[in-house]
């Protein structure tokens, strides 16, 4: 589904979103069709557009900042480089391993999360991700955990970013 507005005649604003149910395929045959790369329409344009996909891998071609949602609630976002090359929050560390990699050599730690997605209407207190998280600790299930920015443009909802307590 896409949903065009245009605010002003210089700058046109595109709501992009998607889900896993939308082809991939259809949105790359749409943007070379065009002549662009979703990347590239941001220039050329100066246009802005929102991908949502269950699905990270496709995140790093099409977008400059990612944002990563557990339960209703943003725990990261960063530019996308930087996201790839290291997630903080361990809800992204763990969606990150579960990106296949195309190649059988390669020697990738999945980090598999147990349990059940709470439901969302009722959700679990302190840190919602807290009944999942490899890492949680007591202050995780009572303490919901700051967003915070933790480097210019940077930022994560966790008590815990590198081994360190935050308590924000
Ligand atoms: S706040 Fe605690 S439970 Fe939530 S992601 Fe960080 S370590 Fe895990």
């Amino acid at each position: 589904m896409f949903v065009l507005q245009a605010p002003n005649q210089m700058n046109v604003e595109i709501l992009f979103m998607s889900t896993v149910f939308l082809q991939i395929k259809d949105i790359k045959d749409l943007v070379q069709n065009m002549g662009f790369t979703p990347k590239g329409c941001l220039e050329q344009f100066s246009l802005t557009y929102m991908f949502i996909s269950h699905d990270l891998s496709v995140m790093r071609f099409i977008a400059h900042r990612v944002g990563v949602m557990y339960l209703g609630r943003l725990v990261e976002l960063a530019a996308t480089n930087e996201l790839f090359e290291k997630p903080l929050h361990p809800y992204t560390k763990a969606l990150m391993s579960a990106i296949p990699v195309p190649d059988p050599e390669a020697k990738i730690e999945r980090i598999v999360l147990s349990g059940d997605v709470p439901n969302p209407q009722t959700p679990p207190p302190g840190c919602t991700f807290h009944t999942r998280c490899p890492i949680a600790k007591d202050v995780c299930k009572t303490k919901l955990p700051e967003w915070r920015e933790i480097n210019t443009g940077r930022f994560v909802a966790c008590h815990f970013v590198d081994g360190e307590f935050y308590d924000g």
